[in-house]
């Protein structure tokens, strides 16, 4: 609330079509998606597991995710949250070994931020629309928690600008699960699902997976507000990305 009276009293305007008043309009919010899709990145990273936004990485979508995280237009982290918590949505529905999904303690875990960057931010803006996704679902009756399990062990080149097997090859090994027996205290029998604001190759979630299954935990998806439409290059046999992951 404060955040949104802060956005008012300076004077700014809808994110996405500027209109003076609420960091999103009522317009604005009310055409944005309320369903998710399978948003496999091609080539998709080897044994990735099932990815699900709620719309491409343009548009509305495109200046939500920019306008919080960049411009620290922090009211956005409600409307983004709800976003992913139609994402994480996705992986809820589909039977699991020992009950439905519904019945098993869901744990969300962000993807590590390099901790230069949210200096340089000067906040964690996964860590916030995560925070809100989990809310929301528990206030749909979903038993979900919030876990930072994930944090990076050694710095990694921007991910801006690498084609798909140069990004897999900067991430590889670039994330582990924290000390300190933090899995230890996860709900027995929990099911991971990995989240991010943006796909664009899959290398940064293909990542995440693999340090918490190294740990012996069981990841059933990972939940992204947007994907990024990613266009071939044949005659350059390259992919080129138009997006940036964090
Ligand atoms: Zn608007």
């Amino acid at each position: 609330m404060w955040d949104a009276l802060l956005d008012l009293f300076l004077g700014s305007g809808c994110a996405v079509c500027e209109r003076p008043g609420r960091v999103l309009c009522r317009s604005c919010h009310d055409s944005l998606p309320r369903q998710a899709h399978d948003c496999w990145p091609s080539p998709t990273p080897p044994g990735l597991v099932r990815p699900a936004a709620v719309g491409e990485y343009a548009g509305a979508l495109k200046l939500l995710v920019n306008a919080h995280k960049e411009q620290h237009r922090f009211a956005l982290a409600r409307p983004l949250g709800d976003l992913l918590a139609v994402s994480v949505s996705a992986h809820l529905q589909s039977p699991v070994t020992g009950g439905t999904c519904g019945e098993v303690p869901v744990v969300l875990v962000p993807v590590p931020s390099r901790p230069q960057v949210v200096r340089r931010r000067g906040h964690d803006p996964l860590l916030r629309i995560t925070a809100r996704a989990a809310a929301r679902l528990r206030g749909d009756g979903v038993p979900v928690t919030v876990a930072r399990l994930l944090r990076p062990v050694r710095a990694t080149a921007d991910q801006a600008g690498l084609a798909a097997p140069d990004r897999a090859r900067n991430l590889a090994g670039s994330m582990r699960c924290r000390t300190g027996g933090c899995t230890a205290r996860l709900p027995p029998r929990c099911r991971l699902v990995v989240v991010d604001d943006v796909i664009t190759t899959g290398a940064t979630v293909r990542e995440a997976q693999r340090a918490l299954q190294v740990e012996g935990l069981t990841v059933i998806g990972a939940a992204l507000v947007a994907a990024t439409r990613r266009t071939a290059d044949r005659r350059r046999g390259r992919v080129r990305a138009t997006g940036v992951e964090a």
